[in-house]
């Protein structure tokens, strides 16, 4: 342990969220500190953020100016009830929010959370339905594989087994799924969007004719799937997906909480695909992860239909969150957002999305690797998985790599990489090549 060592905590009330507690807690690994591109861990060593937090901090950490306007907000106006009044950071945020939006989706619900705005908008859907006198459209179809959070509709929507199983006996009715798009015999090793695979959002068309449009609300997909181990679309899916939707007036929903704010190398994933759903929903980038906060992006003729079609003096959407647009929270969105405007950071994303994918690509050939998957700036090193012990291999590479300086995330055998967009060339290069040594370190 070096000079810079702090004590550790007691790790026991603890229950950690998504984590193996009792491998952890055996011997746990602790975050003290964070600036620009760094952590700093408990032991004084500096480790080098591929991940983004959890896909989260794409200006990079500590930024003076977010945490000036926090600290600044929280002087001013420490919390202010969101029902019924108003304060002005909020209408500024979602002003600021809607302007980088997708022409026309710019009416926004704030949340905490990315869950909690899949959940809105679900609730939005339903709701614009039943405001236009369609209300027995209540049917929701997800995606195998998708993640929309952990709510009880964003696990009923979302199609990752582990995440469903306990609580499978309560989950939403009335959700169907899409096929996943991942292909790896047909479009391994795919260079950002797969050519394969544009045929597998035809599904929706036999999903419609089995329940009727009648019935069916909506379509939930992340526009690339992050949690499940990135999945890229295939060139031409979401575009048929959208016509699909509009033929049997069905909506269309991002789950953008990873995509937007510049992941991908601009605003949205929408703007960066050009295809243009009818609701988005936020959160993580939003004000760079500073203050919990999500929202909810929705066009115009929704949020019209919703507000007209009840009486001027009734609330018109029954949902909403005690600390929907937390003036902290807004203050910092309104800051992350002047930097990410100032520094250029969704066209700096973009024009080093080639020389990542190009490191990434290089891990083509390393030990264990089965498939390279990359868009803007996201990579999915998919790993062979132990015989009888999945996971055992992306865990190990994730250690490795910590003990080598370089935070990766792991989801089962599949490695994920998506650094803050303020990530320098040699730094791309010095994770995928952590990554190698690692891989080349394990069984
Ligand atoms: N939707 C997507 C696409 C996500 O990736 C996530 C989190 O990773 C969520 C929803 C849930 O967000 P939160 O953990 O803020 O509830």
């Amino acid at each position: 342990m070096n000079a810079q060592a702090k004590p550790l905590p007691d790790t026991d009330a603890l229950w950690m969220p998504f984590t193996a507690n009792r491998q952890f807690k055996a011997a746990p690994r602790f975050l003290v500190g964070a600036s620009g591109m760094y952590y700093t861990t408990h032991d004084g060593r500096r480790v080098l953020d591929g991940t983004s937090g959890l896909w989260c901090v794409n200006a990079g950490h500590c930024r003076t100016e977010i945490a000036e306007a926090i600290a600044r907000q929280s002087r001013e106006l420490d919390y202010a009830p969101g029902f019924q009044m108003g304060h002005p950071m909020a209408f500024e945020a979602a002003s600021r929010v809607a302007r980088i939006m997708p022409p026309g989706l710019d009416r926004i619900f704030f949340t905490n959370s990315g869950s909690e705005s899949a959940d809105t908008a679900l609730k939005i859907a339903l709701a614009y339905h039943r405001a236009r006198g369609e209300g027995q459209r209540h049917r929701f179809i997800g995606r195998e594989r998708g993640y929309h959070g952990v709510g009880f509709g964003g696990i009923s929507v979302g199609g990752i087994g582990g995440n469903r199983k306990t609580f499978s006996a309560n989950l939403m009715p009335g959700v169907d799924h899409l096929p996943h798009t991942l292909n790896i015999a047909e479009a391994g090793f795919s260079r950002g969007q797969p050519q394969w695979g544009a045929h597998l959002a035809d599904d929706l068309e036999r999903i419609v004719a089995l329940h009727d449009a009648s019935t069916i609300a909506g379509v939930i997909v992340e526009p690339l799937a992050g949690s499940t181990g990135v999945l890229v679309p295939p060139q031409g899916y979401l575009e048929r997906l959208r016509a699909i939707c509009s033929r049997h007036g069905l909506l269309l929903i991002f789950d953008e909480v990873i995509t937007a704010f510049g992941r991908l190398g601009a605003a949205t994933a929408s703007e960066y695909f050009g295809v243009k759903p009818d609701i988005i929903t936020l959160a993580k980038g939003i004000n760079n992860a500073s203050v919990p906060l999500g929202a909810v992006a929705v066009n115009r003729p929704i949020y019209d239909t919703v507000i007209n079609a009840a009486n001027p003096d009734s609330i018109e959407l029954f949902h909403g969150y005690t600390y929907s647009a937390h003036p902290l929270a807004a203050a910092a969105t309104v800051a992350a957002l002047d930097i990410y405007q100032r520094d250029g950071l969704f066209e700096r994303a973009r024009s080093l999305s080639g020389q990542f994918e190009q490191a990434a690509h290089a891990l083509r050939g390393a030990p264990h690797v089965r498939d390279i998957r990359n868009l803007g700036l996201v990579a999915g090193i998919e790993l062979e998985s132990r015989e009888g012990r999945p996971g055992s291999r992306g865990y190990e590479v994730f250690l490795r790599c910590l003990e080598r300086g370089v935070l990766v995330r792991y989801t089962a055998d599949i490695l994920a990489l998506s650094p803050p967009l303020i990530v320098e060339p040699a730094q791309i290069e010095q994770m995928f090549a952590t990554v190698g040594e690692a891989l080349k370190a394990i069984p």
